[in-house]
């Protein structure tokens, strides 16, 4: 659909009824920016309350080309942030939620559970702090016996001990975002593809609304909407959305932490569980892992690689020569010449060498807030791993942000 050229809307001070008024004072109720996964449910939860027009906009052809489809597809239990951030407590509902959903709407998923393998003392530490703090949040992780361990899965080197997490698991992510996108616009949600955002204006300080300027990725033509509400959910692009609206002093510079997988095409040997080696504090990732796809496909990786350019996907040969021997501490019969490279994946970083995990020094948390003195500005920031476990009850937290 292509996108419709606004009016200006009345300069008054917006209600946040969004009822369904006499005369509507923007194109759009809500303009969702980016049909990642994380942007298509946020806009089919919005669409979802009557008297309100959401659109959504989206600079590629299709929804999720962009880091909704370069992931592990893992619906993370949850493990491994602290209480009080929004990582522990979205993945946590998330989850719930994906699983529901996934079960209801027929989308290929599987609870594959997942093993955090330790190889010496100091990593079973880590595996225990895990397996304690996953108990105090009422995720559900028990310690395997040796013998339990070697019968199910005899590949799996775990000399210090296993923890295993029981809900973890994986998920189609093409077929989840296919749905979202569907139900989006059978709630009568609009999308508008080959649309780059390329300037925002607040009228009056957003207290009027945003007038969304775009740009054909076609024919390079250029017209505006407005909308009441911007949703800012541009994954690696972000914070140039930020500064698009924001003055300069909340400018924000973006990083990315480049992820490469790695593919095997051996027959042998062949976990039917997530593996994952034990986190030690400090780490950017979770280590190269091994995570299967629904068809059973082995991946290994992400790993970790800082990089300046966001468009940076092209797999590197020499990644393969660190990530070798950190598989084979785990799995130490694998075939070497079965692992090739496979595909790149960016996390959206805020600050260079920041943490993911642990809630330590340098940890980076979701950011999802409606930006002070901008009313109806609501930034998604930072939105890396568990975003698409978390999509679900992210999309819940920006609804109640702004039907408050
Ligand atoms: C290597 C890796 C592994 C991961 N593994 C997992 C995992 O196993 N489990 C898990 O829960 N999470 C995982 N994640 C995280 C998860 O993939 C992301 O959190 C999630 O996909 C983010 O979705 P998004 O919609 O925010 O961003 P994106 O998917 O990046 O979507 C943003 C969209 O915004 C669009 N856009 C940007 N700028 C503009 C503009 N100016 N105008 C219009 N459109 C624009 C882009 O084209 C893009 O489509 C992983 C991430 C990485 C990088």
């Amino acid at each position: 659909m292509a996108v419709r050229v606004g009016f200006v809307p009345h300069l008054l001070p917006l209600r946040r009824s969004f009822s369904s008024a006499p005369v509507r004072r923007a194109d759009f109720t809500h303009a969702v920016i980016g049909a990642g996964v994380v942007g298509l449910a946020v806009a089919r939860r919005l669409a979802s309350t009557e008297g309100t027009s959401t659109i959504l906009l989206e600079r590629h052809a299709s929804p999720g080309t962009e880091t909704s489809s370069r992931n592990s597809e893992v619906i993370h239990a949850g493990l491994y942030y602290g209480t009080d951030t929004l990582k522990a407590q979205l993945c946590i509902q998330g989850r719930q939620m994906m699983y529901e959903l996934c079960a209801k709407q027929g989308i290929p998923h599987r609870n594959t559970k997942k093993w955090i393998v330790a190889q010496d003392d100091e990593q079973w530490g880590a595996c225990l702090r895990v397996h304690k703090h996953a108990q105090s949040l009422g995720i559900p992780t028990r310690i395997l016996s040796q013998e339990e361990a070697q019968r199910r899965e005899p590949e799996v080197r775990a000399l210090a001990g296993v923890v295993e997490s029981e809900s973890t698991g994986i998920v189609d992510s093409h077929s989840l975002m296919t749905y979202l996108h569907g139900d989006f616009e059978n709630r009568g949600g609009d999308c508008a593809f080959l649309t780059p955002v390329t300037r925002i204006e607040a009228l009056d300080g957003g207290r009027a609304g945003y007038r969304i300027h775009t740009t054909s990725a076609e024919d390079g033509s250029e017209t505006s909407i407005t909308a009441e509400t911007v949703i800012n959910s541009a994954g690696n692009s972000a914070c140039h959305i930020n500064n698009m609206v924001l003055p300069p002093a909340r400018h924000l510079t973006p990083y990315y932490a480049k992820g490469t997988y790695f593919s095997y095409s051996a027959s042998f040997p062949r976990p039917s569980v997530l593996v994952y080696p034990a986190t030690l504090p400090g780490h950017a990732g979770l280590g190269t892992h091994l995570t299967l796809d629904l068809s059973g496909r082995i991946r290994f990786g992400p790993d970790t690689e800082w990089v300046d350019d966001p468009t940076d996907l092209r797999p590197s040969r020499e990644r393969l020569a660190t990530a070798i021997p950190e598989i084979r501490a785990y799995l130490p019969n694998i075939d070497e010449a079965a692992i090739d490279l496979d595909y790149c994946g960016i996390r959206p970083k805020l600050a260079r060498g920041g943490s993911s995990v642990n809630n330590g020094s340098g940890f980076q948390d979701f950011i999802i807030r409606e930006e002070e003195g901008f009313p109806g500005f609501v930034n998604l920031l930072a939105i890396e791993s568990p975003g698409l476990t978390s999509s679900l009850a992210i999309a819940e937290r920006v609804h109640s942000l702004l039907h408050k």
